[in-house]
């Protein structure tokens, strides 16, 4: 259900890789009047730049997919820019929508959010009820003020502010940089690579244990476009004003170890697995519980394996 016949959407961070998902998945639909800015035109974390913009385009729809993201390894790096560009972009464009009368938001998160030891699969009433994971605690604050943003002005001035927390997201687009990348990417390069040199094993980090669950990009886009287009009662009947954010995932989830298996397999390298002990596992476990999304309708629908194979030969394509 669009919202109205000159629907203006303009998706913030459409270079990235949910944002060009996104993008991907509103032009199949057959949407024109979509709007997109680079970082070069528009710094997002220029709250002058970003007024400006609104005020010229006047969008009425917002993805806001634009942030500072990276692996357990670039949160540990860089823990200002990950708090400090997230917290600029996402107050800057949110308190936009609200100025320029923006009818409808998506804030999009990631599951992070969620306390360390939260209990498993996390539902979305599993916010702030305890301490986070140190190595991306900043990421996960600026996170969380994003939703607390979003619910702040739909309580004091009415708009219409959504949000969705991802799990971990892999796909087309994605970061192939080793040293900053989340572990997916990262596995695809090193098991190509060792095949390509015949190396004996690959460089795992950490235990192998940690327990994760993977999203295809274009899943979480359909997810994205789903939650947009929900009418307002709709949404507003499965969330609560102050615990108003919804996870989206698979429900499924396996250990780093077998996860690298499983790309090994995929890849075709036949060597060994070294785990790197001296890298950090992170937080043990973050299943989300999915319920609330189904419960709206929406459920993925990309096998692991099959996403896998994809990405890889996306990676093929686009290693240069
Ligand atoms: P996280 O979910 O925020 O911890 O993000 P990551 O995708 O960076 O890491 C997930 C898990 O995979 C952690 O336990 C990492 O230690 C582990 N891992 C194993 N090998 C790699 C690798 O090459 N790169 C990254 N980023 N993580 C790896």
């Amino acid at each position: 259900t669009p919202l109205q016949t000159d629907n203006r959407i303009y998706i913030a961070g459409h270079r990235g890789m949910v944002g060009s998902a996104i993008h991907r998945a509103l032009e199949f639909a057959g949407e024109r009047n979509v709007l997109t800015t680079t970082s070069k035109d528009l710094d997002l974390r220029n709250a002058v730049a970003v007024d400006d913009f609104f005020a010229a385009h006047r969008p009425t729809q917002i993805y806001l997919a634009a942030a500072k993201v990276g692996g357990i390894q670039a949160n540990n790096a860089y823990p200002a820019e990950f708090i400090h560009d997230n917290l600029s972009i996402q107050d800057n464009v949110i308190h936009a929508a609200w100025r320029h009368g923006v009818e409808r938001l998506l804030f999009l998160g990631s599951s992070c959010i969620y306390p360390r030891d939260a209990e498993q699969p996390m539902r979305e009433e599993a916010l702030l009820t305890g301490p986070l994971e140190p190595t991306n605690e900043p990421y996960a604050i600026a996170k969380i003020a994003g939703i607390k943003l979003c619910e702040s002005y739909n309580r004091q001035y009415g708009t219409d502010f959504r949000s969705v927390m991802p799990t971990n997201l892999y796909g087309p687009g994605d970061n192939l940089d080793l040293e900053t990348s989340h572990v997916l990417p990262a596995l695809i390069r090193k098991c190509h690579e060792a095949k390509l040199t015949g190396a004996e094993s690959v460089p795992v980090w950490g235990s192998g244990r940690p327990m994760r669950e993977f999203l295809h990009v274009d899943d979480m886009a359909a997810a994205c476009v789903h939650v947009m287009n929900l009418n307002r009662a709709t949404w507003q009947a499965h969330t609560d004003p102050r615990c108003s954010h919804l996870n989206v995932g698979t429900g499924e989830d396996l250990s780093i170890g077998d996860l690298a298996r499983l790309v090994a397999d995929v890849v075709g390298f036949e060597g060994r697995l070294a785990f790197a002990p001296d890298r950090p596992d992170g937080t043990p476990r973050k299943l989300l519980d999915v319920s609330r999304l189904e419960g709206l309708g929406w459920q993925a629908s990309i096998g692991l394996r099959e996403g896998i194979e994809q990405t890889y030969r996306w990676y093929l394509e686009n290693r240069a």
